[in-house]
């Protein structure tokens, strides 16, 4: 088996394109892809392969400046780029049957099936993906924190020779990472623990000119959270449960898909710079360990809260009516 570590880059909309595309595909794409850059190791996490391909995109066709000013692609670049259908055969070739994806964060994968989508293609071949974030986290301080790319590096003091946030590089980087860590045993404790990521969205990212969310509570109201569709088949998911808030502004519900059966999504809020909110929405399959946890979590949750509210009932008299 061979692991590719994956990065792609990907152009976003200005706000009026984003609106006309999303009446024309009648869902909302979050970015178009106009990088894949891969490196392949094999088992022995040797390098063994590289993959990089400039994609020229068809919905958002003028490069953002945001997009430009991070990973230097121009618009002369994009419009010499192949179309997707060629970038994805070409890159399928490549991978071969026999790959899982090893990603640095959630986004990456869903990215992709969501464009092959958007463009009528084939999404069945994609292999399983591990995020290495998780199993960096795993295999260091056991926390949940998003550690950037740059930030691990450094840490595994792995010297930065190239630019980064040009897919290819990126993708070096991470397989430098990979080889620090115990790919084998963080995929076997990945898919134990954590399910595999369906789908992964970020919104009202205002510090990418986004409209960010005036409280958690509009957050809450958005459709991406009120009426989240199965990543799979795009039906409505049904709710199972309540909604659970943890600390850290993290929401999770438990969903069942009638084809697909138990899914968790999970919302966790940040603020902008602006002081607006945004929200990293993912959903993973959830299995019967995960389930057990999550329904424990919230019946701790309702004992807390009336416990509290017995201690009110005690400590605050309720103010006696006037006779
Ligand atoms: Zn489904």
């Amino acid at each position: 088996m061979n692991y590719i570590l994956l990065d792609l880059e990907w152009n976003q909309a200005y706000a009026e394109q984003a609106m006309a595309v999303q009446k024309r595909l009648g869902t909302r794409l979050r970015g178009e892809v106009i990088q894949i850059g891969a490196v392949k190791m094999d088992e022995d996490k040797q390098i063994c392969g590289s993959f990089s391909v400039i994609i020229k995109p068809k919905f958002f066709r003028r490069i953002h400046r945001h997009v430009m000013q991070l990973t230097g692609i121009t618009q002369d670049m994009i419009d010499m780029g192949i179309p997707l259908e060629e970038a994805n055969a070409r890159f399928r070739r490549w991978c071969g049957d026999n790959a899982v994806f090893l990603t640095w964060g959630p986004d990456d994968v869903p990215m992709l099936t969501d464009n092959l989508r958007a463009n009528g293609l084939d999404t069945g071949w994609v292999p399983p993906v591990y995020d290495l974030q998780v199993i960096y986290n795993m295999q260091t301080d056991g926390s949940s924190r998003q550690r950037s790319l740059e930030y691990v590096m450094e840490q595994f003091e792995i010297e930065q020779r190239l630019p980064a946030h040009d897919a290819l590089n990126d993708a070096y980087f991470t397989a430098l990472v990979a080889a620090r860590l115990d790919i084998k045993k963080g995929i076997a404790m990945y898919s134990d623990r954590r399910g595999q990521y369906l789908d992964a969205v970020e919104f009202g990212n205002a510090d990418v000119g986004e409209k960010g969310f005036s409280s958690p509570e509009q957050v809450l109201k958005d459709d991406l959270v009120e009426k989240p569709e199965c990543p799979l088949c795009h039906k409505r998911l049904e709710f199972v449960g309540k909604m659970l808030h943890a600390k850290g502004q993290r929401y999770s519900q438990l969903c069942k898909c009638g084809e697909h059966g138990s899914l968790m999504m999970n919302v966790r809020l940040a603020r902008n710079i602006n002081g607006t909110f945004r929200a990293k929405r993912t959903i993973v399959e959830a299995d019967a360990d995960m389930i057990a946890t999550h329904q424990e979590k919230i019946s701790r949750a309702q004992t807390e809260k009336s416990a509290k509210r017995r201690r009110r009932r005690y400590t605050r008299p309720a103010t006696a009516k006037q006779a």
